[in-house]
């Protein structure tokens, strides 16, 4: 029985290749990929659309009945669902390739790779889209959970299991239970992917492009489930965005004149989200920040300021967090969720151009070499995990004018040129709390410990 893979233009082939390893079935069942993708268009279709579509696609190729068509896309659909079986006979189904990574701490490829496992099995366990009513909501850590909730998937992906009921239901057909078999261990592995533990020995190359400060929110975002804690981890990485976007560039755009802006935009003394961006819109005005890097960030500075003010994400985030009661109903949050996601989503990915500008560097010691050249060592401040990189940079202090201080934080420029000192705004001590050494944000009168999540006075 085969698998075929097939993907929309947009998708690379290279995820393909990746996921096919990982769908590493024996006879009776192989995996195979259709080399030719097809064109999806930008506009949301239905799920019934997208299945229509691809039986004509069967027929056209005559690929036999018993064949699984999987569709690996990263198009919208109508229903916003992650993947999907057709219930009407046939073994079509579609996998969301893309926004995995908010809801699961793991590579694409393994998320991908569980929706085809799951997918497949349900075609085979359920025949109609009444008998998959029978999955379970809310979920309770099965292969048939709904997952109405997106975070949920990250429980089901977590336990890689089925329940009794359900493993009573394969056993009534040789053939589901012989791919059961084979998808259970398949499952398992994936799920060793998902772990959190797993996300501790692994360093992904794309999280490491984030500062520290920004990259942590994320992924207490990604591991955390249950609605109200995910709400709050939401506006906690909003404010964390922020946050570091304004005193990162108000350092780097305005270093003789920090303290000014500083007062101006009341930032001394308890700045809270608005004032944050607010700040960044002064930034967006000030004139004569291009020039310090060739991509223009003004004009995104200005951009996030009118996009938060248009979702009134200032207003939700003081509605749910700073003045409201908790509501006892998670579907409050649940029905938050999503759009305000959407619209932090959104303003990263808008923000990613100037936070992969620059590697924030703490310098722990600078020294003379030889031939008038200096080395500066310390840690690289970036990616989700506080076993920081080590970093060593040369360079010429004549061609600087200055060296750096040592105990200060830098943002330098990922492709060379004057380094920018950012203390007091961001450093790297112990925090009082934790009595750790943290990255620590200031945060008017305080500083904010974005890992512990505490709120410390540093001693004079
Ligand atoms: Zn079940
Ligand atoms: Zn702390």
């Amino acid at each position: 029985m085969e698998i075929q893979l097939l993907r929309s233009a947009e998708v690379n082939e290279s995820l393909l290749q990746d996921v096919v390893p990982i769908l590493d079935f024996e006879p009776p069942f192989e995996v195979n990929t259709i080399p030719t993708p097809i064109p999806l268009d930008d506009v949301a279709e239905s799920m019934g659309d997208r299945f229509l579509r691809m039986k004509t696609l069967r027929s056209d190729r005559r690929i036999a009945d018993d064949c699984f068509l999987i569709l690996l896309t990263s198009k919208p659909n109508t229903e916003n669902w992650f993947s999907s079986f057709d219930s009407s006979e046939r073994r079509n189904v579609f996998i969301q390739t893309n926004d995995w990574e908010h809801y699961v701490d793991c590579e694409n490829k393994y998320a991908v790779a569980y929706g085809v496992l799951a997918n497949c099995l349900q075609c085979l366990m359920f025949k109609s889209s009444e008998d998959f009513d029978w999955a379970h909501d809310p979920p309770i850590g099965c292969v048939n959970d709904m997952c109405s909730w997106k975070p949920d998937i990250t429980l089901k992906m977590r336990t890689a299991d089925i329940c009794p009921d359900c493993l009573a239901k394969c056993e009534e057909n040789d053939v589901v239970r012989k791919f059961l078999d084979q998808a259970l261990p398949l499952m398992g592995k994936v799920r060793e992917q998902t772990l959190f533990t797993a996300s501790l020995q692994r360093k992904s190359p794309n999280r490491d492009l984030f500062p520290f400060p920004v990259a942590i929110t994320a992924r207490k975002l990604r591991q955390t489930r249950e609605p109200l804690r995910r709400f709050l981890s939401l506006i906690d990485h909003f404010d964390s965005l922020i946050r570091t976007t304004t005193l990162m560039a108000a350092r780097i755009y305005l270093p003789d004149s920090f303290d000014d802006f500083a007062v101006r935009n009341k930032l001394s003394l308890r700045p809270s989200l608005g004032i944050w961006l607010r700040g960044l819109q002064d930034l967006g005005r000030h004139q004569g920040l291009d020039g310090v890097t060739s991509a223009d960030f003004q004009e995104s500075f200005e951009l996030i300021f009118r996009k938060a003010e248009e979702d009134k994400l200032v207003h939700i985030r003081n509605e749910k967090r700073a003045h409201g009661y908790i509501d006892v109903h998670d579907d409050s949050y649940k029905n938050n969720f999503d759009d305000y996601q959407q619209a932090i989503s959104n303003i990263t990915s808008i923000l990613s151009k100037f936070f992969n500008a620059f590697w924030l560097i703490y310098v722990k010691q600078d020294d003379f070499i030889s031939h008038g050249e200096a080395c500066a060592s310390g840690w690289r401040l970036m990616g989700d995990h506080p076993d920081f990189v080590q970093e060593e940079i040369r360079y010429n202090p004549k061609e600087w004018g200055s060296r750096p201080f040592v105990n200060h934080v830098y943002a330098v420029p990922q492709h060379g040129g004057a380094w920018f000192d950012l203390h007091n705004s961001i450093i790297y001590g112990k925090c009082p709390e934790c009595e750790h050494n943290r990255v620590l944000m200031a945060d008017g009168e305080q500083y904010l410990d974005p890992y512990g999540g505490h709120r410390v006075r540093l001693p004079q």
